[in-house]
């Protein structure tokens, strides 16, 4: 069976656009599944040409106003995570929130297969704010700018050595 490689994170931190930009031109056949809040989309294609995995796209865990999680969502995101052999829990390194920690936290168990990736380092000034996301406690951790194509590879080769 292929790898699953999951990303996953709240709306609006890029995580199509993550999903796009891994996959690039080497589209194979995208087909929608039942997703944690709304449809999940994923593909196969091959990591850094050689490969083969199923990268999804979870299409964004979504809590209540506050941050806080229906116990139905968490469900269906603890059997993702379980499902999962790498876990791309992608923030947004300028608009970090209650939702991103409750998700944090619901992932943690997971750690040994979670790489925490900021996203939207678009800048050196973003860089030095992507800094803080280090005190998290996660031993995985890698910035990109997922519209730039920065650290895409770095992201890649994170992938390759957890499966
Ligand atoms: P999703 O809801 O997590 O799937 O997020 P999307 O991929 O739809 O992106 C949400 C918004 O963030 C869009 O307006 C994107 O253009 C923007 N975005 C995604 N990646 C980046 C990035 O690397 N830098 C910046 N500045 N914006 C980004
Ligand atoms: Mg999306």
């Amino acid at each position: 069976v292929c790898p699953r490689v999951v990303i996953a994170g709240r709306p609006n931190v890029g995580k199509s656009t993550l999903f796009n930009r891994l996959i690039g031109k080497r589209k194979a056949i995208t087909h929608h599944v039942a997703g944690v809040t709304r449809d999940a989309v994923e593909e196969r294609f091959s990591l850094k040409d050689k490969l083969p995995v199923t990268l999804v796209d979870t299409g964004g865990i979504m809590a209540e106003p506050g941050g806080v999680f229906d116990p139905l969502v968490k469900e269906k995101a603890i059997k993702e995570a379980e499902k999962a052999d790498v876990i791309l829990l992608l923030l947004d390194v300028v608009d970090f929130t209650a939702e991103d920690e409750e998700l944090i936290n619901l992932f943690r168990p997971f750690e040994d297969r979670v790489i925490l990736v900021v996203n939207k380092v678009d800048s050196p000034q973003r860089e030095d704010i992507a800094w803080n996301f280090m005190s998290l406690g996660f031993s995985s951790v890698c910035f990109v700018s997922a519209e730039h194509r920065l650290g895409i590879e770095e992201l890649e080769d994170r992938i390759c050595k957890l499966l």
